[in-house]
C-alpha cells in the first residue's frame, strides 16, 4: 500500500520475533513485507544465534533489499526488523535501521518507530555535541541505542530499563541482544506496538497485519510505559513509567493498514464508519461517490452506504509505480500524482462526483485530483474529507509538513474549496472522526487537528517545523498549495 501523494508520511515499521528452532530472519522479512505501508525508504533486519549480532540493511522497499540469499546470510533465532520513511532530507544508507552498537559487555541492535523531542537533551547525556543530532528520526534512534550500550550496566534489561524513563517522546521500539528479544512503547502508546504467539515463540510488529502474515496469534498490544523482555525462559513484562494512552489517531485515518486493529477495534470498520457520519453531516446532492485510491476507499464505502448514492471507482490506481525508490523530495509531490492516479473517463463524465479522502495537507495533490476529474468530463466535484482540516505540524514521527505549509492552518474551509476548485468541501468533525473509531477519544493524540500536544513541545523543537510562527495571510505564500 503505497502511499498516497499528499497524505502525511508514516516514518517507520518494526518487527521482533524470537522463536527457537526457526530461522527469524525469514518471518521477519514477511513481518516487514506486511508493514511496508509503513515506509518505502530502507529495510533492515538484525539476527542473533545466541553469540553476536548480525545486521544487514540497505535503502529502498524489503523486495528489493532481501532475496533467499541473504535472508540465509543471516541464521538466528532472534531477529528484529525495520522499515523507514524519511523525513526529507535525510534519506540516506546512515539513517536505515535497524542501529547496532556494542560497548564493554553489551551489544544490542534496534528498531525505532516514532520521534524523540528530547533528543539535545540525550545527546548532551550520552555524551555526543547536541549539534550532533538533528530531529529526524534516526538521529535519536542513535542516541538511544549510545546510551544503552554506554550505560555501563552488566546487562541489556537493567541497561534499557535504566534509559527509557529518560526518553521523551514518541517510541515503540523493538530490541535486541544476543540471546533477548525487547519491546517497549513510550507511556502515551503514540505508535502501535503489538505482541503476537508464535507455535515456537513470541513476535512483536507495529500492526497486527504483520502478525497474521507470519501465523501468529494476537496475545495483546505492548502496553504504554511497558518493557517485554522475551528469552529461553518466555515472556516477561515491567513497567518504567505509567501508562497515559494518546495513540495517534492517524493510525485509524491513514495509516494503519485495513485489516489491522487497533485497541482491538477494525481499522477499516473505522474508515467506513468515518464516511457513514461524513454523509451524515454533510450530505449534497450527486450521481457517484468515489474514493481516492486506495487508503479512502473504505470511507468512500461508507459515504456511499449512508447516503445511498451509487459506489464506483473513478480512479485507477497503478499499482506498481510506487514500489520503485521514492524520493520524497517536493518535485515528486508535484509531478507525482499523474503517474500514480488516472482517471476512468468511462466512469466520471457527465457525472456530479462525490469524492472522499482521508486528508489534505498541502492540498497540491487534491487538487491535481480535482482538475484532473474535471478534465475527464465530471459535472460536479464535491470533496469529503474523513478527518478534519490539518491545522499544526507533528513532532512525534509523523511528516506533515511545516506549519506554513499547511493549508488547513492559514485557510477557511471555504477558502480552501476555492483554492482547490471543488465545487463544495467537507471535513469530518473531530467529534464525528472520534466516535467512528468506537475508542474513547481520551485515548488519542489529536494534535494536528486540536493543537491539544499530549507531551509539550520544547520551543527549541517547536520552531523546526515553523510552529511558533503566526500562518501567512490569505493570498500569501501563493502557490504552496
Ligand atoms: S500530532 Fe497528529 S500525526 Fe502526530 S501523533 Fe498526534 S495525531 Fe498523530
Amino acid at each position: 500500500m503505497p502511499e498516497h501523494v499528499d497524505s502525511p508520511k508514516e516514518a517507520c515499521g518494526v518487527v521482533g520475533i524470537h522463536a527457537p528452532g526457526v530461522e527469524a530472519s525469514n518471518l521477519a522479512y514477511y513481518g516487514l513485507f506486511a508493514l511496508q505501508h509503513r515506509g518505502q525508504e530502507s529495510a533492515g533486519i538484525a539476527v542473533s544465534e545466541g553469540a553476536t549480532i548480525v545486521v544487514y540493511k540497505d535503502m529502498g522497499l524489503v523486495s528489493q533489499v532481501f532475496d533467499q540469499q541473504k535472508l540465509s546470510s543471516l541464521p538466528g533465532h532472534i531477529a528484529i526488523g525495520h522499515v523507514r520513511y524519511s523525513t526529507t532530507g535525510s534519506s540516506l544508507w546512515e539513517n536505515a535501521q535497524p542501529t547496532y552498537k556494542t560497548a564493554g559487555n553489551l551489544e544490542i541492535a534496534l528498531g525505532h518507530n516514532g520521534n524523540l523531542i528530547n533528543t539535545r537533551e540525550l545527546s548532551e547525556l550520552a555524551g555526543e555535541p547536541s549539534d550532533s543530532f538533528g530531529p529526524d528520526a534516526t538521529s535519536d534512534t542513535d542516541v538511544i541505542a549510545s546510551l544503552i550500550a554506554d550505560s555501563g550496566k552488566e546487562n541489556a534489561e537493567e541497561a534499557i530499563m535504566e534509559v527509557l524513563p529518560k526518553l521523551t517522546g514518541a517510541f515503540s521500539l523493538v530490541l535486541m541482544d544476543t540471546v533477548t528479544l525487547f519491546g517497549a512503547r513510550d507511556p502515551h502508546g503514540l505508535r502501535p506496538l503489538v505482541l503476537g504467539r508464535l507455535k515456537e515463540g513470541y513476535a512483536l510488529a507495529s500492526e497486527t497485519c504483520a502478525l497474521d502474515i507470519i501465523g501468529a496469534t494476537f496475545i495483546r498490544e505492548v502496553e504504554p510505559g511497558e518493557l517485554v523482555i522475551i528469552d529461553e525462559r518466555g515472556l516477561r513484562t515491567r513497567r518504567f513509567a505509567p501508562a497515559t494512552p494518546a495513540l495517534c489517531i492517524f493510525e485509524f485515518v491513514y495509516f494503519a493498514r485495513p485489516d489491522s486493529k487497533l485497541f482491538g477495534k477494525s481499522v477499516y470498520k473505522a474508515r467506513y464508519q468515518m464516511g457513514q457520519r461524513l454523509a451524515l453531516e454533510s450530505p449534497v446532492e450527486g450521481d457517484l461517490v468515489m474514493g481516492v485510491p486506495e487508503t479512502a476507499s473504505a470511507a468512500a464505502a461508507g459515504y456511499a452506504a449512508a447516503s445511498g448514492i451509487p459506489y464506483g471507482e473513478g480512479l485507477v490506481k497503478n499499482r506498481y509505480v510506487g514500489r520503485t525508490f521514492i524520493q520524497p523530495t517536493q518535485l515528486i509531490r508535484q509531478q507525482g500524482i499523474r503517474a500514480k492516479l488516472n482517471p476512468l473517463q468511462e466512469v466520471i463524465e457527465g457525472r456530479r462526483l462525490i469524492v472522499v479522502d482521508d486528508s489534505i495537507v498541502r492540498g497540491n495533490t487534491t487538487a491535481q485530483i480535482v482538475r484532473m476529474l474535471r478534465d475527464a468530463g465530471a459535472r460536479e466535484v464535491h470533496l469529503r474529507i474523513s478527518s478534519p482540516p490539518i491545522k499544526w505540524p507533528c513532532f512525534y514521527g509523523i511528516d506533515t509538513a511545516n506549519r506554513d505549509e499547511l493549508i488547513g492552518a492559514w485557510m477557511s474551509v471555504d477558502e480552501i474549496c476555492a483554492k482547490l476548485e471543488a465545487d463544495s468541501l467537507h471535513y469530518l468533525s473531530l467529534e464525528g472522526m472520534v466516535a467512528a473509531t468506537d475508542v474513547p477519544g481520551e485515548k488519542f493524540c489529536t494534535a494536528c487537528f486540536s493543537s491539544e500536544y499530549p507531551i509539550p513541545v520544547p520551543e527549541h523543537v517547536a520552531v523546526t517545523k515553523h510552529m511558533l510562527e503566526q500562518p501567512p495571510v490569505v493570498g500569501g505564500p501563493a502557490g504552496r498549495g
